[in-house]
């Protein structure tokens, strides 16, 4: 087989969907494990809903994602001039024609069928009247064949297609001179040699009059395989209300590139009863003759799962640097990265299943003064607990190596001092003290890392409230 070569064609008018993600994944997954070329085509054509800023985010989140492309990216916008010249060419061989029909009259042809029952497709009109150039406002429309399949054995579908009967003459460039979208794609597709279209199963429709496109320009189709939808839970839409639903929302939540790619490569395919799948095992193992017909579901709980596996395979010092922003936003100023902010990372790691969350459960760490949680509070922080409390304070007054194994040391003499009070009650009050609430690591840990002059600080505040009652 020549060189394989896909392309993903994203339409620059939003941010970066989960499901074009996944498309844009599986163009890369299929081009890398066949050793072939992926090309980057921004379809940029809708020129009032294209944005830099889309086209921004869409590279930057494939970049985030780990999705390199050996072209482009291309815009569709420069290729203006061949969409143009293909349709002359076209009009030249008999392939296309002018058609003078207005918006309006196409619309009162079209309630009319529709009103006798019937289906609408163009009626033809123009379709033998030969007009000329010199017409005035026209567009332009593909002569299809009046009869035959345009059919085609689709990657994921299998036999797929349509009579060309029932899809009538369509436009494809406006009266504005403008190409339509499936003439530009089908013209791009072509002298960019892409010879397999991964692309969402919302443009199966779309295949038959492509094929058309290819066969009017004397060209061989690629091969296209289209991938089902993701849905929600329970088979519903993704929809931007309720569920994150692009790259970046995502990311903002704190999912790690290799979950998300893990988790969208998932959705739809599998590899024998395999869950985890890193880079390199997603490049040689990908095939589309494993994806899922139906509807993709998307499980939350899965990314959940596969993000804490991937928090946990971090080495400390880069979930510290991942963890660092998060917590500059949960506290609103920036975090620096230390051998500290590492050595709580590793303490928190399995803690949380995103680094949101991971930096919802260490703001104690960053902040200035705890905000006291007053369940916790009431709880924990009582009288009667006080004397254990100033015990511990004055012990770590005292030492001089601030190691885990000397706080516990600390905590051991309170506790045979204080008779019968177990560790359990006195670590709790310890950890409000210091965190505000009382979820936390290990409380010696937890002190270890805090380090003394700020554990000092922290119990003597817990005091002086314990005293104001
Ligand atoms: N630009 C189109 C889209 O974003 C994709 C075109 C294609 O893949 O054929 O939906």
């Amino acid at each position: 087989m020549s060189e394989i070569r896909t392309r993903f064609a994203p339409s620059p008018t939003g941010f970066l969907h989960v499901g074009s993600a996944r498309t844009a994944l599986f163009n890369w997954a299929f081009a890398r494990r066949y050793g072939g070329k992926l090309v980057l085509r921004i379809e940029d054509t809708d020129r009032e809903r294209s944005t830099a800023e889309s086209e921004r985010g869409v590279i930057e989140g494939l970049e985030w994602l780990g999705i390199d492309w050996d072209e482009g990216p291309l815009r569709q916008s420069a290729f203006a001039d061949r969409h143009r010249a293909t349709v002359e060419r076209m009009l030249a061989n008999g392939r296309a024609y002018r058609c003078a029909c207005t918006a309006e009259q196409l619309e009162e042809r079209r309630q009319a069928t529709i009103a006798a029952g019937q289906k609408w497709t163009y009626d033809g009109r123009c379709r033998d009247l030969d007009l000329g150039a010199d017409l005035g406002p026209h567009t332009v429309r593909l002569r299809l064949p009046e009869s035959g399949f345009l059919g085609w054995e689709d990657g994921v579908f299998g036999p797929s297609g349509q009579d060309a009967s029932e899809i009538g003459d369509r436009i494809i460039q406006r009266s504005d001179g403008q190409p339509l979208y499936h003439l530009a794609v089908v013209v791009d597709d072509l002298e960019m040699g892409i010879t397999h279209v991964i692309r969402g199963a919302d443009h199966h429709p779309n295949t038959p009059l492509q094929i058309a496109l290819y066969r009017a320009l004397d060209a061989e189709p690629p091969e296209f395989a289209h991938v089902p939808l993701i849905v929600g839970a329970g088979g519903k839409k993704l929809s931007k209300r309720r569920d994150p639903v692009s790259v970046q929302n995502f990311r903002e939540e704190g999912y790690l590139a290799p979950a998300l790619r893990n988790w969208l490569i998932r959705i739809g395919w599998s590899h024998g009863d395999q869950e985890v799948f890193n880079s390199d095992e997603i490049c040689t193992l990908f095939d589309l003759d494993a994806v899922n017909r139906s509807a993709a579901q998307a499980d939350g709980d899965k990314l959940l799962w596969l993000n804490q596996h991937y928090l946990k395979e971090l080495p400390a010092s880069e979930l510290a640097e991942k963890l660092a922003p998060f917590l500059g936003t949960e506290i609103g100023r920036e975090v620096p990265v230390t051998t500290e902010l590492s050595e709580l990372a590793e303490l928190q790691r399995e803690r949380g299943k995103t680094l949101s969350e991971m930096a919802r459960l260490s703001r104690w760490f960053v902040v200035d003064e705890v905000d006291f949680d007053p369940k916790a509070v009431k709880k924990h922080l009582k009288p009667a607990i006080e004397p254990a409390l100033r015990a511990l304070r004055d012990g770590f007054t005292k030492l001089e190596s601030w190691s885990r194994d000397a706080i516990e040391a600390v905590f051991l003499e309170v506790l045979s001092a204080q008779g019968d009070l177990k560790m359990g009650k006195l670590a709790q009050p310890v950890r409000v003290a210091v965190t505000g609430g009382s979820v936390s690591p290990g409380i010696f840990e937890t002190l270890e890392v805090l380090g003394q002059s700020r554990t000092l600080a922290r119990m003597e505040r817990a005091v002086d409230l314990i005293d104001v009652g």
